[in-house]
């Protein structure tokens, strides 16, 4: 008798009945609803002592309840169908494979990380293989997830906020509006290029380019936010606190575009690239810091005294110190190169330090917010919608056209090579 995937559980045995069906396989007849009916059968079947050893309750081959229906051996033999076709799903779902995994030898340099030995994707993956590489695990695993489920914390506090302020007509709310829309959608695009960084060198350019980009969007949230909620009170209505916001958005300008410009150099000088990214955000954040590290080191007006809003300010200072640390350290993978390839690289604990940081941050910007809006209406530093939400919507439209100017020849490279004979996705991978 054929045997199956599931035949492994016990058979019943005579004076013995289990409680469980036995399943025989997909492929197995012979009896009353093939592979199934015997298993149903002697599960459900009970029989006591021969003749003359006492009294005999009748034998049942089959369930009780289904006896007592007309037509029960054919109700049975279809509950026996519909249960293969029950079992077979799952089977079916476990039979999909998932993408192979490489070492750094075998893909592209563009593609190799520092320190980083294996657990690379393929570097022609289809969007699906992208999709489902992000259950698999892999070294972009935990960087995709420690960016995605962040997102969902943030939008979980925006939902919160959103019911206990009025966002539409409240200016007084508007710069935390935009902060709140960027600490969401920072890690969101962060998640998803380090998703769908490998269908090829051109695509790992362009989400990477995204995700600077919203990087330095986020640093003009934080300057609209600072510039509002936590400008030391000396510094309210100076020339630096007028122009602040529109420095910001220049900023955004020369930070995404260094940082994207920083790719093209990557796989030629290396250290170069490194520096070049790296200043091009540390920049927007010392700039966006300075009203706080005003407030802290100078003790300036009367926002000295320890309260709630600073002592969050400070450790999201730390954490922001952390960040860019294990940004540029690529520590703990430097010293046992291998060991941290899917668990531990610094990468990882960069993506969950900015969280944190983020995380921070907010709680900051919340509590000044709430502490100082007496004073600073009184003191005419209410926000207006072009020095909020105009700034980020001219910044976001000036940073998409910087992306699209770097995107443009990798795209028109991209599109050049396909016009060559046109190879599915698996072809590619053949290749
Ligand atoms: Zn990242």
């Amino acid at each position: 008798m054929s045997s199956g995937p599931l035949s492994l559980l016990p058979h019943c045995q005579r004076g013995a009945p289990l409680v469980f069906p036995v399943w025989r396989g997909i492929g197995a007849s012979g009896g009353v609803g093939g592979g199934w009916s015997e298993g149903w059968g002697r599960c459900l079947r009970w029989e006591t002592a021969g003749p003359g050893e006492g009294p005999r309750i009748p034998v049942f081959d089959y369930p009780v309840w289904l006896v007592l229906c007309r037509g029960g051996r054919a109700r049975l033999r279809e509950v026996c169908q519909r249960g293969r076709g029950a079992i077979r799903l799952p089977t079916d779902m476990l039979s999909i494979k998932l993408p192979q995994l490489f070492d750094i030898h075998q893909v592209p340099k563009v593609f190799q990380e520092d320190s980083i030995i294996s657990g690379y994707r393929h570097p022609r993956s289809s969007a699906l293989d992208c999709v489902l590489s992000s259950f698999q695990m892999n070294n972009e695993t935990i960087n995709i997830w420690t960016h995605f489920l962040p997102t969902w914390y943030f939008l979980w506090h925006f939902s919160v906020l959103c019911s206990n302020m009025n966002f539409l007509t409240d200016s007084y709310t508007w710069p935390l509006l935009v902060y709140m829309l960027l600490i969401c959608i920072y890690p969101f695009t962060s998640s998803c290029a380090h998703t769908f960084s490998t269908m090829s060198p051109e695509s790992r350019h362009i989400c990477y380019f995204f995700d600077y980009g919203a990087l330095s969007l986020y640093s003009l949230g934080c300057a609209i936010s600072y510039g509002y909620y936590v400008m030391p009170d000396c510094l309210v209505n100076s020339w630096l606190h007028r122009h602040f916001v529109l420095i910001a958005v220049g900023n955004t300008l020369f930070c995404t575009s260094l940082s994207c410009y920083s790719r093209f150099l990557e796989v030629q000088f290396p250290q170069r690239s490194k520096a070049l990214r790296t200043g091009a955000f540390v920049l927007p954040f010392i700039f966006d810091t300075v009203p706080l590290f005003y407030r802290i080191l100078l003790c300036c007006g009367g926002n000295c005294s320890p309260s709630e809003a600073l002592s969050s300010h400070c450790y999201h200072l730390l954490f922001a110190f952390l960040t860019c640390f294990l940004f540029t350290a690529h520590l703990p993978e430097r010293l046992a190169p291998g060991r941290f390839d899917y668990f531990g690289h610094s990468h990882q604990l960069f993506h969950i330090s900015a969280v944190v940081g983020t995380h921070f941050q907010m709680q900051g910007v919340l509590a000044d917010m709430a502490s100082r809006k007496a004073w600073l209406v009184d003191h005419g530093a209410v926000p207006s919608l072009l020095g909020t939400i105009g700034a980020l919507v001219v910044s976001l439209v000036l940073n998409l056209g910087i992306i699209g100017i770097f995107s443009a020849p990798l795209l028109w490279k991209s599109c050049h090579s396909s016009n060559q004979p046109h190879t599915s996705p698996c072809e590619r991978k053949e290749q």
